[in-house]
């Protein structure tokens, strides 16, 4: 797992993004390994299951792509087109699905396998995996954690 200090300076993103997120969904607080965070409260009751599996995450929208399209649209182009790096938000844009991003550890195992059947996106890169799927499946993927 690596060290807090660097999961922590990756929660405190400055993009509008991430600063302006709650003029676009309705935020709710919660704490990442001690750092208060926000996050979208039609997030929260996946978000909540992960934590309570030991499951850290590290990012997550209910739509990136409306959140980006209204804060900083300028950026789309660039997220969706050329080489993009193995753990990226094209889809996750494209299709305007909802996503998290977590450490990729064994406890966090089972949560990709369920976006997997259900026929959304998995991407790992180095500590990091990112998930993407269609919001309405959100009910089914906390059922089954
Ligand atoms: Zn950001
Ligand atoms: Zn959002």
């Amino acid at each position: 797992m690596p060290d807090v200090s660097t999961i922590r300076a990756a929660l405190a993103c400055a993009c509008p993004v991430c600063t302006r997120h709650g003029e676009v969904h309705s935020q709710v607080p919660r704490t990442v390994l001690g750092a208060p965070v926000t996050v979208d409260a039609e997030m929260a009751p996946l978000l909540d299951a992960l934590a309570a599996a030991g499951v850290v995450t590290v990012g997550s929208c209910v739509n990136l792509s409306e959140a980006t399209a209204r804060l900083w649209p300028a950026k789309l182009p660039a997220l969706t087109a050329g080489v993009q790096p193995a753990v990226n938000y094209r889809r996750t844009l494209v299709e305007g699905l909802a996503f998290v991003r977590l450490l990729d550890t064994e406890a966090a195992a089972p949560f990709p396998s369920a976006v997997e059947r259900l026929g959304g996106e998995v991407l790992r890169s180095g500590p990091l995996a990112q998930v993407a799927f269609p919001r309405w499946q959100m009910s089914a993927l906390v059922a089954q954690l």
